[in-house]
Protein backbone atom coordinates (compact mmCIF):
# COMPACT_ATOMS: atom_id res chain seq x y z
CA UNK A 1 0.00 0.00 0.00
CA UNK A 2 1.05 3.57 -0.82
CA UNK A 3 0.93 5.60 2.20
CA UNK A 4 -0.22 8.56 0.69
CA UNK A 5 -3.40 10.23 2.55
CA UNK A 6 -5.02 13.66 1.40
CA UNK A 7 -4.19 15.87 3.76
CA UNK A 8 -5.88 18.67 5.65
CA UNK A 9 -4.61 21.67 3.76
CA UNK A 10 -6.01 19.85 0.53
CA UNK A 11 -9.31 19.91 2.22
CA UNK A 12 -11.66 23.06 2.08
CA UNK A 13 -13.43 23.83 5.90
CA UNK A 14 -13.73 27.31 5.56
CA UNK A 15 -17.15 27.96 7.39
CA UNK A 16 -17.99 23.97 7.56
CA UNK A 17 -19.16 22.24 10.18
CA UNK A 18 -15.87 19.55 10.02
CA UNK A 19 -16.32 16.57 11.72
CA UNK A 20 -12.77 15.33 13.50
CA UNK A 21 -12.46 11.79 14.77
CA UNK A 22 -9.87 11.78 17.87
CA UNK A 23 -8.70 9.17 19.64
CA UNK A 24 -8.98 10.67 23.55
CA UNK A 25 -9.16 7.14 24.87
CA UNK A 26 -7.25 8.30 28.10
CA UNK A 27 -6.58 6.42 31.30
CA UNK A 28 -8.62 7.53 34.38
CA UNK A 29 -7.68 6.73 37.77
CA UNK A 30 -10.46 5.05 40.34
CA UNK A 31 -11.89 8.52 41.32
CA UNK A 32 -12.60 9.27 37.49
CA UNK A 33 -9.89 11.50 37.03
CA UNK A 34 -7.34 11.62 33.76
CA UNK A 35 -3.69 10.22 34.72
CA UNK A 36 -1.97 10.99 30.94
CA UNK A 37 -3.70 13.50 28.64
CA UNK A 38 -0.83 13.09 26.12
CA UNK A 39 -3.88 11.99 23.42
CA UNK A 40 -6.24 14.88 24.33
CA UNK A 41 -2.91 17.13 23.26
CA UNK A 42 -1.92 15.40 20.48
CA UNK A 43 -5.45 16.46 18.88
CA UNK A 44 -5.04 20.42 19.47
CA UNK A 45 -2.69 21.31 16.47
CA UNK A 46 -5.63 19.93 14.12
CA UNK A 47 -8.21 21.46 16.30
CA UNK A 48 -6.58 24.81 16.16
CA UNK A 49 -5.81 24.93 12.53
CA UNK A 50 -9.77 24.01 11.58
CA UNK A 51 -10.56 26.92 14.40
CA UNK A 52 -8.05 29.46 12.47
CA UNK A 53 -9.28 28.48 9.09
CA UNK A 54 -13.16 29.18 10.14
CA UNK A 55 -14.57 25.69 10.64
CA UNK A 56 -16.57 24.30 13.43
CA UNK A 57 -15.31 21.47 14.72
CA UNK A 58 -17.32 18.33 16.16
CA UNK A 59 -15.13 15.78 17.81
CA UNK A 60 -15.89 12.71 17.35
CA UNK A 61 -14.17 9.91 20.34
CA UNK A 62 -14.55 6.28 21.77
CA UNK A 63 -14.08 5.60 25.11
CA UNK A 64 -13.41 2.44 26.82
CA UNK A 65 -15.38 -0.39 26.16
CA UNK A 66 -19.30 0.43 26.67
CA UNK A 67 -20.07 -2.41 24.41
CA UNK A 68 -23.11 -0.54 22.09
CA UNK A 69 -24.82 0.74 25.81
CA UNK A 70 -24.60 3.65 27.59
CA UNK A 71 -22.40 3.53 30.06
CA UNK A 72 -22.52 6.54 32.80
CA UNK A 73 -18.80 5.87 34.06
CA UNK A 74 -17.78 6.23 30.00
CA UNK A 75 -19.41 9.81 28.82
CA UNK A 76 -16.91 12.39 27.91
CA UNK A 77 -17.55 15.03 29.90
CA UNK A 78 -14.49 14.78 31.80
CA UNK A 79 -12.43 14.81 28.54
CA UNK A 80 -14.71 18.04 27.39
CA UNK A 81 -13.39 19.55 30.51
CA UNK A 82 -9.82 18.60 29.98
CA UNK A 83 -10.07 19.66 26.22
CA UNK A 84 -11.41 23.34 27.13
CA UNK A 85 -8.64 23.68 29.35
CA UNK A 86 -5.88 23.18 27.33
CA UNK A 87 -7.16 24.94 23.75
CA UNK A 88 -8.50 27.77 26.22
CA UNK A 89 -11.71 27.76 23.65
CA UNK A 90 -15.47 26.73 24.49
CA UNK A 91 -16.19 23.10 24.32
CA UNK A 92 -19.61 22.12 24.03
CA UNK A 93 -20.52 18.26 25.41
CA UNK A 94 -23.26 16.84 23.61
CA UNK A 95 -25.04 13.96 25.32
CA UNK A 96 -26.18 11.99 21.88
CA UNK A 97 -23.78 11.49 19.04
CA UNK A 98 -26.15 11.26 15.86
CA UNK A 99 -29.72 12.56 15.50
CA UNK A 100 -32.05 15.46 16.31
CA UNK A 101 -30.05 16.18 19.92
CA UNK A 102 -26.60 15.81 18.41
CA UNK A 103 -27.85 18.05 15.24
CA UNK A 104 -29.29 20.89 17.25
CA UNK A 105 -26.32 21.15 19.81
CA UNK A 106 -24.06 21.93 16.88
CA UNK A 107 -26.20 23.94 15.51
CA UNK A 108 -26.44 25.91 18.48
CA UNK A 109 -22.82 26.24 19.11
CA UNK A 110 -21.07 29.66 18.55
CA UNK A 111 -18.62 29.80 15.92
CA UNK A 112 -15.17 29.60 17.31
CA UNK A 113 -16.01 26.84 19.75
CA UNK A 114 -15.66 23.27 19.30
CA UNK A 115 -18.61 20.47 19.87
CA UNK A 116 -17.49 17.23 21.60
CA UNK A 117 -20.10 14.39 21.11
CA UNK A 118 -20.36 11.09 23.55
CA UNK A 119 -19.11 8.41 23.43
CA UNK A 120 -19.13 6.19 20.04
CA UNK A 121 -19.22 3.16 20.86
CA UNK A 122 -22.34 4.00 22.67
CA UNK A 123 -23.97 2.85 19.26
CA UNK A 124 -23.17 -1.16 18.99
CA UNK A 125 -23.14 -0.63 15.04
CA UNK A 126 -19.85 1.55 15.45
CA UNK A 127 -17.63 -1.48 16.36
CA UNK A 128 -19.26 -3.49 13.43
CA UNK A 129 -18.38 -0.64 10.97
CA UNK A 130 -22.41 -0.45 10.23
CA UNK A 131 -22.72 1.70 7.20
CA UNK A 132 -26.59 3.42 8.32
CA UNK A 133 -24.77 4.41 11.63
CA UNK A 134 -21.73 5.97 8.90
CA UNK A 135 -24.26 8.41 7.38
CA UNK A 136 -25.81 9.38 10.39
CA UNK A 137 -22.76 10.53 11.95
CA UNK A 138 -22.04 11.91 8.41
CA UNK A 139 -25.20 13.60 8.23
CA UNK A 140 -23.89 15.84 10.67
CA UNK A 141 -21.06 17.70 9.19
CA UNK A 142 -19.98 18.72 5.73
CA UNK A 143 -16.24 17.48 5.44
CA UNK A 144 -14.32 14.67 7.72
CA UNK A 145 -10.74 14.75 9.10
CA UNK A 146 -9.49 11.26 10.95
CA UNK A 147 -6.67 12.13 13.34
CA UNK A 148 -7.13 9.46 15.80
CA UNK A 149 -4.18 7.01 14.42
CA UNK A 150 -4.90 5.24 17.09
CA UNK A 151 -7.74 3.83 15.99
CA UNK A 152 -6.85 3.52 12.15
CA UNK A 153 -6.55 -0.24 12.28
CA UNK A 154 -10.78 -0.60 13.28
CA UNK A 155 -12.80 -0.54 10.28
CA UNK A 156 -15.09 1.61 12.25
CA UNK A 157 -18.09 3.63 11.05
CA UNK A 158 -16.56 6.73 12.89
CA UNK A 159 -12.98 6.08 11.63
CA UNK A 160 -13.85 4.39 8.15
CA UNK A 161 -17.40 4.78 7.38
CA UNK A 162 -17.80 8.52 7.52
CA UNK A 163 -14.77 8.90 4.62
CA UNK A 164 -17.54 7.17 1.99
CA UNK A 165 -19.71 9.51 2.87
CA UNK A 166 -17.89 12.93 2.90
CA UNK A 167 -15.07 15.08 1.69
CA UNK A 168 -12.45 13.56 4.45
CA UNK A 169 -8.61 14.42 5.18
CA UNK A 170 -6.12 12.90 7.83
CA UNK A 171 -5.37 15.75 10.53
CA UNK A 172 -2.31 16.80 11.34
CA UNK A 173 -1.24 13.96 13.51
CA UNK A 174 -2.23 11.11 11.46
CA UNK A 175 -0.26 12.84 8.61
CA UNK A 176 2.69 13.39 11.08
CA UNK A 177 2.33 9.18 11.80
CA UNK A 178 1.44 7.99 8.40
CA UNK A 179 4.74 10.19 7.48
CA UNK A 180 7.14 8.77 9.88
CA UNK A 181 6.20 5.03 9.15
CA UNK A 182 6.63 5.82 5.40
CA UNK A 183 10.25 6.86 6.46
CA UNK A 184 10.32 3.26 7.52
CA UNK A 185 8.75 1.22 5.11
CA UNK A 186 9.15 3.04 2.21
CA UNK A 187 12.61 3.58 1.05
CA UNK A 188 13.74 3.91 4.33
CA UNK A 189 17.78 5.81 5.02
CA UNK A 190 19.79 2.57 5.67
CA UNK A 191 20.89 0.74 7.77
CA UNK A 192 17.15 0.20 8.33
CA UNK A 193 17.41 -1.26 12.52
CA UNK A 194 14.39 -2.66 14.24
CA UNK A 195 13.97 -3.57 17.90
CA UNK A 196 11.14 -5.54 18.78
CA UNK A 197 10.20 -6.88 22.46
CA UNK A 198 7.87 -7.09 25.14
CA UNK A 199 6.44 -10.21 27.22
CA UNK A 200 4.87 -12.28 23.81
CA UNK A 201 6.32 -13.60 20.85
CA UNK A 202 2.93 -14.52 19.98
CA UNK A 203 1.79 -11.18 19.13
CA UNK A 204 5.01 -10.20 17.24
CA UNK A 205 5.44 -13.02 15.20
CA UNK A 206 3.55 -11.83 12.31
CA UNK A 207 5.78 -8.42 12.33
CA UNK A 208 8.78 -10.62 12.88
CA UNK A 209 8.24 -11.83 9.31
CA UNK A 210 7.21 -8.72 7.63
CA UNK A 211 10.34 -6.82 9.02
CA UNK A 212 12.41 -9.37 7.73
CA UNK A 213 11.77 -8.77 4.09
CA UNK A 214 12.74 -4.67 5.01
CA UNK A 215 15.31 -4.67 7.70
CA UNK A 216 19.33 -4.61 7.39
CA UNK A 217 19.19 -5.48 11.61
CA UNK A 218 16.31 -7.20 13.53
CA UNK A 219 17.20 -6.52 17.37
CA UNK A 220 14.76 -8.85 19.62
CA UNK A 221 14.75 -8.14 23.90
CA UNK A 222 12.47 -8.64 26.33
CA UNK A 223 10.29 -11.69 26.93
CA UNK A 224 9.77 -12.76 23.40
CA UNK A 225 13.33 -13.14 22.75
CA UNK A 226 13.28 -16.71 24.93
CA UNK A 227 11.32 -18.44 22.48
CA UNK A 228 13.73 -17.55 19.99
CA UNK A 229 16.82 -18.64 22.29
CA UNK A 230 15.20 -22.20 23.12
CA UNK A 231 14.76 -22.80 19.31
CA UNK A 232 18.35 -22.43 18.61
CA UNK A 233 18.82 -24.91 21.47
CA UNK A 234 19.92 -22.41 24.37
CA UNK A 235 18.74 -23.36 28.19
CA UNK A 236 16.08 -20.65 29.30
CA UNK A 237 15.23 -21.94 32.62
CA UNK A 238 12.01 -20.68 34.07
CA UNK A 239 11.85 -17.54 31.47
CA UNK A 240 8.56 -16.64 29.27
CA UNK A 241 8.69 -19.31 26.94
CA UNK A 242 5.97 -20.13 24.00
CA UNK A 243 6.52 -23.71 22.84
CA UNK A 244 3.76 -23.73 20.38
CA UNK A 245 6.02 -21.19 18.80
CA UNK A 246 9.10 -22.62 18.51
CA UNK A 247 8.74 -23.98 15.04
CA UNK A 248 7.67 -20.24 13.59
CA UNK A 249 11.17 -18.47 15.65
CA UNK A 250 13.05 -21.10 13.86
CA UNK A 251 11.45 -20.24 10.58
CA UNK A 252 12.11 -16.75 11.35
CA UNK A 253 16.01 -17.41 11.76
CA UNK A 254 16.22 -19.42 9.06
CA UNK A 255 14.32 -16.56 7.19
CA UNK A 256 16.66 -14.14 8.67
CA UNK A 257 19.73 -16.12 7.27
CA UNK A 258 18.71 -16.77 4.07
CA UNK A 259 17.68 -12.98 3.81
CA UNK A 260 21.13 -11.87 4.81
CA UNK A 261 19.62 -10.20 7.87
CA UNK A 262 21.34 -10.01 10.74
CA UNK A 263 18.76 -10.85 13.73
CA UNK A 264 20.48 -10.52 17.40
CA UNK A 265 19.26 -12.51 19.86
CA UNK A 266 20.47 -11.56 23.78
CA UNK A 267 23.55 -13.16 24.59
CA UNK A 268 23.50 -12.08 28.28
CA UNK A 269 20.65 -11.69 30.78
CA UNK A 270 19.44 -10.06 34.14
CA UNK A 271 17.43 -13.16 35.74
CA UNK A 272 16.12 -13.40 39.34
CA UNK A 273 14.45 -16.71 41.05
CA UNK A 274 11.12 -15.11 41.13
CA UNK A 275 8.91 -12.78 39.27
CA UNK A 276 8.36 -9.61 41.51
CA UNK A 277 9.60 -5.72 42.52
CA UNK A 278 11.23 -7.00 45.21
CA UNK A 279 13.54 -9.99 42.84
CA UNK A 280 17.40 -9.57 43.07
CA UNK A 281 18.86 -8.96 39.87
CA UNK A 282 21.68 -11.28 38.97
CA UNK A 283 23.44 -10.98 35.49
CA UNK A 284 24.63 -14.40 33.74
CA UNK A 285 25.55 -15.20 30.00
CA UNK A 286 23.74 -16.89 26.87
CA UNK A 287 22.58 -20.10 29.20
CA UNK A 288 20.34 -19.16 31.82
CA UNK A 289 19.92 -22.04 34.93
CA UNK A 290 17.52 -23.74 36.36
CA UNK A 291 15.39 -21.80 38.74
CA UNK A 292 16.79 -18.60 37.07
CA UNK A 293 14.38 -16.72 34.68
CA UNK A 294 15.08 -14.08 32.62
CA UNK A 295 13.69 -10.61 33.09
CA UNK A 296 16.10 -7.82 31.11
CA UNK A 297 18.52 -8.18 28.77
CA UNK A 298 21.88 -8.20 30.21
CA UNK A 299 24.98 -5.22 29.82
CA UNK A 300 27.03 -7.06 27.03
CA UNK A 301 23.42 -7.11 24.68
CA UNK A 302 22.60 -3.58 26.07
CA UNK A 303 25.79 -2.30 24.53
CA UNK A 304 25.57 -4.27 21.05
CA UNK A 305 22.25 -3.20 20.66
CA UNK A 306 22.94 0.03 21.72
CA UNK A 307 26.25 0.11 19.10
CA UNK A 308 23.74 -0.93 16.41
CA UNK A 309 21.02 2.00 17.12
CA UNK A 310 23.74 4.56 17.04
CA UNK A 311 25.15 3.36 13.86
CA UNK A 312 21.51 3.10 12.18
CA UNK A 313 20.11 5.33 9.35
CA UNK A 314 16.75 4.79 10.57
CA UNK A 315 15.49 2.93 13.77
CA UNK A 316 12.19 1.42 14.64
CA UNK A 317 11.05 0.11 18.65
CA UNK A 318 8.45 -1.31 19.58
CA UNK A 319 8.57 -3.38 23.09
CA UNK A 320 10.42 -2.81 25.79
CA UNK A 321 13.97 -5.26 26.55
CA UNK A 322 12.68 -6.69 29.65
CA UNK A 323 10.54 -5.59 32.66
CA UNK A 324 11.29 -1.72 33.00
CA UNK A 325 8.23 -1.26 35.47
CA UNK A 326 10.85 -3.19 38.11
CA UNK A 327 13.58 -1.02 38.84
CA UNK A 328 16.01 -3.79 38.91
CA UNK A 329 14.98 -4.75 35.34
CA UNK A 330 14.91 -1.49 33.63
CA UNK A 331 18.55 -1.16 32.55
CA UNK A 332 18.30 -2.80 29.26
CA UNK A 333 15.23 -0.79 28.22
CA UNK A 334 16.39 2.53 29.26
CA UNK A 335 19.99 1.97 27.76
CA UNK A 336 18.02 1.50 24.43
CA UNK A 337 16.20 4.43 25.08
CA UNK A 338 19.13 6.31 25.11
CA UNK A 339 20.87 4.90 22.36
CA UNK A 340 17.74 5.92 20.42
CA UNK A 341 17.79 9.64 21.69
CA UNK A 342 21.72 9.49 20.99
CA UNK A 343 21.16 8.54 17.72
CA UNK A 344 21.78 10.44 13.93
CA UNK A 345 19.45 8.22 12.28
CA UNK A 346 15.85 9.07 11.85
CA UNK A 347 14.06 7.49 15.30
CA UNK A 348 10.47 6.13 15.61
CA UNK A 349 9.13 4.55 18.76
CA UNK A 350 6.11 2.61 17.68
CA UNK A 351 3.53 2.75 20.59
CA UNK A 352 2.77 1.07 23.69
CA UNK A 353 5.24 0.34 26.39
CA UNK A 354 8.01 1.59 24.97
CA UNK A 355 6.64 4.98 24.42
CA UNK A 356 5.97 5.39 28.35
CA UNK A 357 9.63 3.63 28.87
CA UNK A 358 10.89 6.65 26.84
CA UNK A 359 8.89 9.20 28.49
CA UNK A 360 9.70 7.76 32.26
CA UNK A 361 13.24 8.40 30.85
CA UNK A 362 12.42 11.96 30.24
CA UNK A 363 13.74 11.14 26.04
CA UNK A 364 10.44 11.63 24.22
CA UNK A 365 11.76 14.82 23.09
CA UNK A 366 14.96 13.59 21.73
CA UNK A 367 13.80 10.96 19.34
CA UNK A 368 12.36 11.88 15.95
CA UNK A 369 8.52 10.20 16.09
CA UNK A 370 6.72 9.08 19.18
CA UNK A 371 3.53 6.87 17.69
CA UNK A 372 0.09 7.33 19.95
CA UNK A 373 -1.01 4.00 18.56
CA UNK A 374 0.32 1.07 19.94
CA UNK A 375 -1.41 -1.24 17.98
CA UNK A 376 -2.16 0.73 14.41
CA UNK A 377 1.84 1.19 14.87
CA UNK A 378 2.28 -2.52 14.90
CA UNK A 379 -0.16 -3.42 12.09
CA UNK A 380 1.57 -0.91 9.57
CA UNK A 381 5.04 -2.40 10.29
CA UNK A 382 3.42 -5.83 9.65
CA UNK A 383 2.66 -4.64 6.28
CA UNK A 384 -1.15 -4.26 6.49
CA UNK A 385 -3.85 -1.84 5.07
CA UNK A 386 -5.43 -0.29 7.73
CA UNK A 387 -8.98 0.98 7.21
CA UNK A 388 -9.02 4.03 8.73
CA UNK A 389 -5.54 5.72 6.10
CA UNK A 390 -7.19 3.51 3.44
CA UNK A 391 -10.35 5.39 3.44
CA UNK A 392 -8.27 8.95 2.88
CA UNK A 393 -5.82 7.13 0.73
CA UNK A 394 -4.95 9.15 -2.31
CA UNK A 395 -6.28 6.97 -5.82
P1 LIG B 1 3.94 -6.01 25.15
O1 LIG B 1 2.61 -5.48 25.58
O2 LIG B 1 3.90 -7.34 24.48
O3 LIG B 1 4.76 -4.97 24.40
O4 LIG B 1 4.74 -6.33 26.47
C1 LIG B 1 5.07 -5.37 27.43
C2 LIG B 1 5.32 -6.08 28.71
O5 LIG B 1 6.31 -7.05 28.51
C3 LIG B 1 5.80 -5.19 29.82
O6 LIG B 1 4.80 -5.11 30.79
C4 LIG B 1 7.04 -5.91 30.33
O7 LIG B 1 7.08 -5.98 31.73
C5 LIG B 1 6.89 -7.29 29.75
N1 LIG B 1 8.18 -7.99 29.61
C6 LIG B 1 9.24 -7.58 28.93
N2 LIG B 1 10.27 -8.44 29.05
C7 LIG B 1 9.84 -9.44 29.84
C8 LIG B 1 10.43 -10.63 30.36
N3 LIG B 1 11.70 -10.93 30.07
N4 LIG B 1 9.68 -11.41 31.14
C9 LIG B 1 8.42 -11.09 31.45
N5 LIG B 1 7.79 -9.98 30.99
C10 LIG B 1 8.49 -9.16 30.20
Amino acid sequence: MSLTCRTLADLPVEGLVVLLRVDFNVPLDDAGAIIDDTRIRAALPTLRSLLKRGAKPVCLCHFGRPKGQVVEALRVDVIGVRLAELLGSEVVKLDESVGPVAQAGIEGAALGSVVLLENVRFHGGETKGDDQLARDFAALGDAFVNDAFGACHRAHSSVSGIPQHLPSAAGLLLEAEVDAFRGVLEDPKRPLVAILGGAKVSDKLAVVDALLDKVDTLLVGGGMAYTFLAAQGHSIGASLFEEQHLDTCRGALKKAQERGVELCLPVDHRVADHFGADALAEVCGIEIPDGRMGLDIGPVTQAAFAGRVTQAGTVVWNGPMGVFEFEAFSEGTRGVGRALAGAQGLTIVGGGDSVSAIQQLGLAGEVDHVSTGGGASLELLEGKILPGIAALSRD
